[in-house]
């Protein structure tokens, strides 16, 4: 009898153990992320982004994993100290500041929060939107949010972002000046919406500076490490989970992670939500963010893209690794 009781007692430890809605353990994750290492390093397909030249040039074979859990380990794998640029991933934390600075509901109404289902960079989603509404994830609503912020002046406005960027990561962050450069150089279509919102009433401080705000944003160096741990934050309610530093407020996060749900692999994102039920967002450098409140973050990087710009080797692991610890969102709870 007590035999088949602690029998029992040792089949119920494994399977919490083994992340069925109960707690993951370390040596679990570290196997996955191992597995799907092996089994995409190799893979090939997209190309980098070269409508940036700096983003073109870059090792496309570069290939890294990190994982932040919500108790604060950082397990990584591959090159996750290589800095790359964080791009539209940056446009996630830009709007955690507007929306601790001014309230989820001025931005819902100021910026818009649905989905446009249209390219990162769409036009066509400013015009057909009668509100001319957009999601803060996309280049038009993302340059809006940074003028949406409130500064005295540019350089307080990018002291407010860089002071945000680094409590999220848990160091400061520089800005890649070669890529700020080239993305400087070309940011012409940018400008034009910046210009085409402002015509609708859309766009809240200078035009010039808020689009340099913006590309200087985009331009900031991340390794995958640090992209875990400020995804990481947002999994665990806006408390940096390796600093134990509250970085927003709790309230904020859902609201941040729904905008994510709705925007962040733009055109493609309905797939990949119907596919993996995890929050993401990507950027052009080759990096995504996944975030699985209340357990832990995962970041992957790997340059070649597909055709809406999201990494197509880091779709292939992230997906991997959610189906293997069963992180799904949208499977049953408890
Ligand atoms: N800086 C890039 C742009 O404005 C960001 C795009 C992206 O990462 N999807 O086009």
């Amino acid at each position: 009898m007590k035999k088949r009781l602690l029998f029992l007692l040792a089949a119920m430890l494994l399977c919490r153990g083994l992340g069925y809605g109960q707690k993951l353990t370390e040596k679990h994750i570290r196997e996955v992320m191992q597995q799907a290492y092996n089994q995409f390093k190799n893979s090939s397909g997209g190309a980098n982004a070269s409508y940036i030249p700096y983003l073109a040039n870059i090792d496309p074979e570069l290939y890294g994993i990190a994982i932040c859990t919500s108790d604060g380990k950082v397990l990584e794998l591959g090159d996750t100290k290589y800095e790359f640029g964080i791009e539209s991933i940056s446009k996630v934390f830009v709007l955690a500041l507007a929306m601790q600075q001014r309230g989820a509901k001025a931005v819902e109404d100021s910026i818009g929060v649905n989905a446009t289902g249209m390219p990162f960079n769409s036009v066509m989603a400013v015009e057909l939107n009668p509100q001319r509404a957009v999601n803060p994830l996309v280049n038009a609503g993302a340059m809006a949010t940074n003028s949406f912020i409130r500064a005295p002046g540019s350089a307080a406005k990018w002291a407010l972002i860089d002071d945000m960027m680094a409590k999220f990561a848990s160091r400061r962050l520089s800005v890649i000046q070669q890529l700020y450069a080239s993305e400087t150089a070309t940011n012409l279509h940018n400008r034009a919406i910046a210009w085409l919102l402002y015509s609708y009433g859309r766009f809240y401080d200078d035009i010039s500076e808020s689009v340099d705000l913006y590309t200087r944003a985009c331009s900031y160096g991340s390794s995958t490490r640090d992209l875990a741990i400020m995804a990481g934050t947002l999994a665990n309610s806006g408390v940096n989970p390796v600093t134990k530093e509250k970085v927003i407020d709790a309230v904020l996060c859902p609201r941040i992670l729904a905008t994510m749900i709705t925007e962040g692999l733009y055109d493609d994102t309905g797939a990949w939500v119907y596919h993996t039920g995890v929050p993401a967002k990507s950027g052009v450098g080759g990096g995504i963010i996944a975030v699985v409140p209340g357990k832990m973050a995962i970041a992957v990087f790997a340059p070649p893209l597909d055709k809406s710009g999201n990494s197509i080797k880091a779709q292939k692991t992230l997906q991997y690794i959610i189906d293997e610890l069963k992180l799904n969102l949208l499977l049953p709870h408890g």
